[in-house]
């Protein structure tokens, strides 16, 4: 993920910082280079639209063509502006509620929603110490059910028993039952996909929402699918109404549009990245890193 941003904010940056002078114009001409790189990057319009007229108004602002090293000056306006694009640091899931705290995990199918409850469920009931139930909301498809039971056989946390014949929503009921039963602290519903967003799937969505109260809704959305995932992060936030969000498959090569651009669009946060298949490869979203890893 942002290889090729990396490269192009490269070789923009080092014609900036091997010179002792900029002119009004150089600045221009590296703004103009800079937002082609995002737009390239996929990086929704207006996003580099903002971006570009932040660091812009900044660079003027404190004369940077007066001062001593204007190119790196410029460089640190870029760096700062990427990092207030991602958000704040330390935007983790918030588990600041009454238990059994209800965690409902939603979006498409294939997005790795299975995958990241899993990991979730791992990472709160490991490191975290946190007694875990999940349960999946998925009756159109069994196998999910029966996907997301393996798994928590292999993270050893409690997958709440399966029962044929219940509706998505009674079973959202049964696991917060449970887990208020056997004293959870947290309680992971994984819903149902579809390969698209359509109606009975929101009218689903808001019904489990209504019954069991989640106190975080997380979508999870593959970032290889660049624009995509932000038009679905707005979808699912104007419709379910979301907290966060986890973007996954970033060790995948995609341009990194989506990661830049979802706060930014839908002014949530992004919770936690999913980098890779194992269990173990989810990490926290920390917008710093991600800036200094771009413009290396
Ligand atoms: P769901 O339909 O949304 O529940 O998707 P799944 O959890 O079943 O994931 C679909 C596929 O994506 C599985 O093969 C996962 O192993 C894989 N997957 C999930 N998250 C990641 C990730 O962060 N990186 C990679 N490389 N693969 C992932």
């Amino acid at each position: 993920m942002f290889d090729s941003l990396q490269d192009r904010l490269g070789s923009i940056f080092s014609g900036l910082t091997g010179r002792g002078a900029l002119s009004d114009k150089d600045v221009a001409a590296a703004l103009r280079e800079i937002r082609r790189a995002l737009i390239e990057a996929d990086v929704a319009l207006e996003v580099v639209r903002d971006f570009t007229d932040r660091v812009r108004e900044k660079a003027v602002g404190v004369d940077v063509l007066k001062s001593v090293k204007p190119g790196q000056m410029v460089v640190k306006i870029v760096h700062d502006e990427l990092v207030e694009m991602l958000g704040s640091e330390g935007e983790t899931i918030d588990l600041n509620a009454p238990s059994p705290v209800v965690i409902m995990m939603v979006g498409l199918q294939g997005s790795g929603k299975t995958t990241t409850t899993a990991k979730i469920a791992k990472r709160l009931s490991g490191r975290d110490k946190k007694k875990v139930l999940m349960a999946s909301l998925d009756t159109r498809r069994p196998a999910a059910q029966e996907q997301l039971r393996q798994l928590g056989e292999q993270v050893d946390v409690a997958s709440l028993p399966i029962i044929e014949g219940q509706s998505p929503t009674d079973i959202a009921k049964r696991a917060v039952q449970a887990g208020k039963l056997g004293g959870h602290d947290v309680v992971i519903l994984d819903t149902a996909g579809r390969t698209h967003i359509d109606e009975p799937l929101m009218t689903e969505m808001a019904d489990i929402r209504k019954h069991a109260d989640p106190h975080e809704i997380l979508l999870v959305a593959d970032s290889l699918t660049g624009q995509d995932a932000v038009n679905l992060a707005k979808s699912f936030d104007e419709r379910v109404g979301i907290t966060g969000l986890v973007l996954t498959r970033m060790d995948g090569d995609g341009r990194g549009g989506a990661a830049l651009s979802m706060r930014a669009v839908t002014g949530k946060p992004i919770k936690l990245i999913g980098t890779g298949e194992r269990m173990d490869e989810m990490e926290e979203f920390h917008p710093k890193r991600i800036a200094d890893r771009i413009l290396g």
